[in-house]
């Protein structure tokens, strides 16, 4: 094992000559996946915008419904663009298998979906993005799943609340908002050597900074209408696993149960996004980093949640599975709830807006947006405080983006 924790936790990895040959990283980027069977030589792929594929023969269509010959049939089950950006995305994560589906809660609800049964249990995380939450309380709960919350910075407390009945330990790293960071290789041995799932959502860290599934999950979930597109202008979702498990996501979760089909122009808007991820992720954690640096120096600031503040509590065990920290930066000023509202109409570049990972600086107040599907109590004891206000760090020149939050400072 490498001393070194700055280098991707897939490279402190025992390598078979196969990674070893691997290309970088923006390489895979731009070129993996690529469909070579273009007639006319496009450099880029055109877009497969179809809803069907015909047949030669009424015997080829059995023949394709049978699984006895390979080929598309429907794009619900499949589609040339979402292919291509689907290989792409395997390579990236270093997972078996990859699919693309309309949105992040898509993802998340097909997997559930194809797991989970009347029964069940399920042990998740206590901070989770607010839609994530609204789904395991209103969602499975009303279908007889059993929805445990869990702290699991702690890896002690999974160990003592899994059984048998848990099907899937589910979280988030870091968490949404308020950057918690969970351990994944203690966590996943724990769930494994239960007979659980483990499903990880990685939106803040995209396959660029961390690669869960090489630490031991199973399963890892992207919303791609944050980093991965990452021009804020669309919506979509993304699971990879092992091959043996996306058989039944896909085949199950979205053909037959969510249909949360991804359209073949998003996927084509979120391949052409992919070209620029290594330098657009390098450039957010740049900007984050400066951001989170100019708050802790603020004396209007209680308290700055950045992994990569040598003063965050978890500093270390995110060195130690991320190769940088991220784009996201949330803080509490001294006045509490009033004072962020004050803080976020005092802006002028920066947006107000939910969402992240675009190349705009988007600045939202948790308590009142993402997270309002919490109650006040949920929010208290999950660690969702009234004052927490969340930055999606852009892709702007820094100076301009700690201009407007030093100014937006001044007027609270
Ligand atoms: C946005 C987000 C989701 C949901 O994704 P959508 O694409 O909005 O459906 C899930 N998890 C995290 C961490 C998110 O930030």
């Amino acid at each position: 094992m490498s001393s070194d924790s700055k280098k991707k936790p897939s490279d402190s990895k025992e390598k078979s000559s196969d990674q070893r040959n691997k290309k970088g990283f923006a390489t895979r980027a731009i070129h993996a996946g690529r469909d070579k069977s273009d007639p006319h030589g496009a450099l880029t792929s055109p877009i497969y915008m179809t809803s069907t594929f015909q047949f030669d023969t009424a015997q080829q269509g059995a023949a394709r419904f049978a699984g006895e010959e390979g080929g598309y049939i429907y794009s619900r089950l499949g589609n040339p663009t979402l292919n291509e950006l689907e290989l792409k995305l395997a390579d990236l994560e270093g997972a078996e298998s990859c699919l693309t589906v309309a949105s992040g809660m898509g993802a998340i609800t097909s997997v559930f979906w194809t797991f989970v049964a009347p029964g069940d249990e399920i042990l998740v995380d206590e901070t989770l993005y607010g839609c994530t939450f609204a789904y395991f309380r209103h969602g499975l709960e009303k279908f007889g799943v059993t929805v445990r919350h869990v702290d699991m910075r702690n890896p002690e407390n999974l160990a003592r609340e899994i059984s048998d009945k848990t099907r899937i330990v589910y979280f988030e790293t870091p968490a949404n908002p308020n950057m918690r960071i969970v351990d994944i290789r203690a966590i996943s041995k724990i769930a494994k050597d239960a007979g659980a799932k483990v499903v990880v959502d990685s939106t803040y860290m995209t396959p660029y900074l961390q690669n869960p599934i090489a630490l031991g999950a199973d399963i890892v979930i992207h919303s791609a209408t944050k980093y991965l597109g990452g021009h804020g202008d669309l919506m979509a979702g993304v699971i990879l696993s092992s091959a043996e498990d996306m058989e039944q996501i896909r085949y199950v979760g979205l053909k037959d149960m969510t249909g949360a089909v991804l359209s073949p122009m998003n996927a084509f808007l979120i391949s052409r996004g992919l070209k620029t991820l290594e330098l657009r992720m390098e450039r957010h954690c740049d900007n984050a980093e400066k951001v989170a640096n100019l708050l802790e120096a603020s004396d209007k600031v209680t308290k700055v949640y950045f992994p990569g503040l040598p003063s965050f509590d978890q500093h270390e065990l995110a060195r130690s599975q991320m190769s940088r920290f991220g784009g996201m930066v949330a803080f509490e000023l001294t006045g509490g709830h009033d004072a962020g509202l004050k803080f976020l109409n005092g802006l002028k570049l920066c947006k107000i807006a939910v969402s992240l990972g675009d190349a705009e600086t988007l600045v939202e107040h948790p308590a009142s947006m993402t997270h309002s599907p919490y109650t006040p109590e949920e929010r208290e004891k999950y660690g969702i405080t009234e004052g927490l206000v969340r930055i999606s760090a852009g892709l702007e020149n820094a100076k301009d983006i700690l201009a407007d939050l030093e100014q937006a400072l001044a007027q609270v």
